[in-house]
């Protein structure tokens, strides 16, 4: 049985961005998220009965649990295994183009671009698939960009404890570019600074400097 027919009916975690807290819902069968598509197809203007579009609400349903995998995961999970044995390394960690897979949160349209996060051990480390695995874990839901940055940085801070934490998003927004204002080729940049990268200036100079944005 796959994920989505096993998470059918069942309660699960959701995230809710406002409260920044996780919330229960009950979460719709496959069947009654296929009948949702159907019904978009013929919204659309199309029959979804016709020969080209009868796998179609499968497809998008099954397409959906790969775009929104990130309700599944447990930031806290993934970054619980961190490296004390670092042989007094304690300067930067630093993270450049992460890739950002997500999609907006008010017309669920991709939102593609990449991430780049630093951070000043304090006597821990964590591997960096896991920091990898943070930014899909918040990505991959439905977000705005300014909330997935404040999570991913404050994520970090949480669990690993950091002397500092910074967090740099550039990303295009299909909405923006495929509907409303058609604006093609802009970009949307938000960062976040925690700790050591707050308190000083230089640091967060340093960090856009390493990013070549000083
Ligand atoms: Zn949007």
């Amino acid at each position: 049985m796959d994920a989505i027919a096993k998470e059918a009916g069942k309660v699960v975690t959701a995230f809710d961005e406002k409260s920044n807290k996780s919330s229960k819902l009950k979460r719709p069968t496959r069947a009654e998220a296929e009948a949702a598509v159907e019904t978009l197809i013929r919204w659309a203007g199309d029959d979804p009965s016709r020969e080209g579009l009868t796998d179609t609400p499968a497809r998008v349903v099954k397409a959906y649990s790969e775009f929104f995998a990130g309700y599944q995961e447990d930031p806290e999970e993934i970054l619980a295994r961190t490296f004390e044995e670092v042989e007094g390394y304690d300067d930067w960690v630093v993270l450049r183009d992460i890739r950002l897979e997500s999609h907006c949160e008010h017309h669920m349209l991709p939102i593609i671009g990449q991430v780049h996060l630093a951070y000043i051990p304090n006597g821990r480390v964590v591997g960096i698939s896991k920091l990898a695995r943070i930014v899909d874990a918040f990505g991959k839901r439905l977000q705005t960009q300014e909330t997935l940055t404040s999570q991913i940085a404050n994520a970090v801070d949480n669990y690993l404890k950091p002397l500092g934490v910074a967090v740099l998003v550039e990303a295009s927004h299909q909405c923006m570019t495929i509907r409303g204002v058609h604006k093609p080729g802009t970009s949307m940049i938000t960062s976040r600074m925690i700790g050591a990268f707050q308190d000083d200036p230089r640091l967060e100079e340093r960090f856009m400097h390493m990013l070549n944005r000083s």
